[in-house]
């Protein structure tokens, strides 16, 4: 049987990173990746091909609750970052000072991800776009100028060119940035290929027993050292498979979202766009944007009240769904069930997370009016249909917890890291505090969901995780 150094479980930003740094460093590396290789450039961005071959369960996982949370994760070489916008933020002083007090965190300054971040913007072509912001965003953009409220141009990690009067995108995901760095540098990866559980002896794991997707077929890996980095929900399963469930799977901590399509006067909606502008006034607790709109994610937003609001979509090109994200008090859980597959997510909104959500509505509405909204329908089940500043209010205070229909793309916090033994799952730099050769590096590390698109902040800290395991060795 082969030995590596490193087995990385999942490939998706933190697996990303973390295989390519080791491989780098001279480590035998084997990559493991439930999904598979897609060829960059051959599936349309939030296409329903996309939802069938880039996401898990083709789009529909729920985390169940009252109300309960959807929720959607990547699967593939590349993990999320192959689906999701490529919105990038660094992660601030303010956020980063929280956690390290808050959980006992070492060498999680500004300072210390300062170059690291530097070095991951460069690689991934962080910028704002060459060309003005799609009409989308424009709408926002407006409306909160007009409000005097905070906004800005999220930069995305996308090689934007015009090319004989054509825009070119090309997102620089894990496939096309670092993956084939990787591989070059000596890594190995295995698509297909199911991680099941680690196997442990005298307090170390020692081996990993895989699935080919594809076949069923067992077999067995032995490794010096495991990075596990399957994402918040199949890290925590896998570790709790492995009866390293100490710390985990609890903590699940998301960015819940209300949504709205808002109707104008005229066209707003080009299918190939991606909103790029958020609104940041009311800090990180409450953020507004742009969410996909193409015609099926339309009429997905529209059917909570499809009776009523199914005839607005004979004028989709005029509408376009946006969204209020907030920083949720709420928590959840991920439990491995015997026998099953997918583990059981569990969330609980607090009374708080669900008035700030109601509060997000009512201003998210406002502010599409005010950007000339001419009719606005709310994603709750049975909302009325907003066509005057009177309804805003009442739309809002109709979203009974038990109407709401909620969701995220923003999954962390079920392996938080950090020095506090009682509640922390991992050290200040992503080793199990139960298992010294077992690491985690992916969102499930981030203490909590951090107010901001994540997956800027998931690199630079498994980049400085897997710097630090370097060091030490
Ligand atoms: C639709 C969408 C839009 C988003 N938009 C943005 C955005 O604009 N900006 C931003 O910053 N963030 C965004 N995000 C979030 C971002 O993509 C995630 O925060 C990020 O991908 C998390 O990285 P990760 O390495 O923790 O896990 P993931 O990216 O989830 O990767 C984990 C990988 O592990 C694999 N895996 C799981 N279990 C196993 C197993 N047992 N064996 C082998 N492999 C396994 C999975 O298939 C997956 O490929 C978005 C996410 C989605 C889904």
């Amino acid at each position: 049987m082969t030995r590596y150094d490193a087995l990385v479980i999942g490939t998706g930003p933190g697996g990303a990173v973390t295989a390519r740094a080791l491989a780098e460093a001279g480590a035998r590396v084997l990559a493991v990746e439930e999904g598979h290789w897609t060829e960059p450039g051959t599936v349309a961005p939030f296409s329903m091909d996309q939802m069938r071959r880039q996401y898990r369960n083709a789009g529909l996982t729920v985390a169940f609750g009252r109300p309960s949370v959807a929720y959607t994760e990547g699967m593939g070489v590349g993990g999320g970052s192959e689906v999701n916008s490529g919105l990038y933020h660094r992660p601030s002083r303010t956020l980063l000072d929280g956690w390290s007090r808050h959980w006992s965190i070492d060498g999680l300054t500004t300072g210390d991800l300062r170059p690291l971040s530097e070095a991951i913007e460069d690689e991934i072509g962080v910028r704002t776009l060459p060309w003005p912001m799609p009409a989308s965003s424009q709408v926002l953009a407006r409306g909160a100028e007009a409000l005097g409220w905070r906004g800005f141009e999220v930069p995305r990690w996308a090689d934007c060119r015009e090319v004989d009067g054509q825009r070119i995108v090309e997102k620089q995901t894990m496939s096309v940035a670092y993956w084939p760095k990787a591989i070059a540098a000596g890594a190995e990866l295995r698509e297909g290929t199911r991680a099941v559980r680690l196997q442990l002896a005298r307090g170390r794991a020692r081996a990993a027993i895989l699935e080919d997707v594809g076949t069923g077929a067992l077999s067995r890996v032995a490794f010096d050292d495991v990075f596990v980095c399957a994402g918040a929900i199949h890290t925590p399963a896998l570790l709790q498979r492995s009866g390293l469930g100490r710390n985990v799977g609890g903590n699940l901590s998301v960015h819940p979202t209300v949504k709205v399509t808002a109707e104008f006067d005229h066209v707003v909606n080009d299918p190939s766009d991606v909103p790029v502008y958020q609104v940041k006034e009311f800090g990180s607790r409450l953020s507004f944007g742009g969410s996909a709109s193409r015609p099926a994610l339309l009429a997905l937003a529209l059917s909570e009240n499809w009776h009523e609001f199914r005839e607005a979509m004979n004028r989709w090109p005029n509408l376009f769904v946006y969204y209020a994200a907030i920083q949720s008090a709420g928590r959840g859980r991920v439990r491995a069930v015997p026998g099953f597959r997918d583990p059981l997510v569990t969330y609980r909104i607090t009374g708080d997370d669900h008035r700030l959500l109601q509060n997000g509505l009512a201003r998210l509405m406002h502010l599409l009016r005010t950007a000339g909204a001419t009719a606005l329908y709310p994603s709750f089940r049975n909302a009325p249909k907003v066509t005057a500043p009177a309804g805003i209010a009442r739309a809002a205070a109709a979203m009974s917890p038990s109407k709401s229909s909620l969701m995220t793309v923003h999954l962390c916090g079920t392996a938080p890291m950090g020095e506090d033994r009682r509640k922390c799952a991992v050290d200040s730099f992503g080793r199990l505090h139960t298992a010294p050769n077992v690491f985690v590096n992916d969102a499930s590390m981030l203490p909590e969901a951090p107010g901001i698109n994540p997956q800027g902040t998931v690199m630079a800290v498994a980049a400085r995780n897997v710097a630090h395991y370097l060091s030490t060795r």
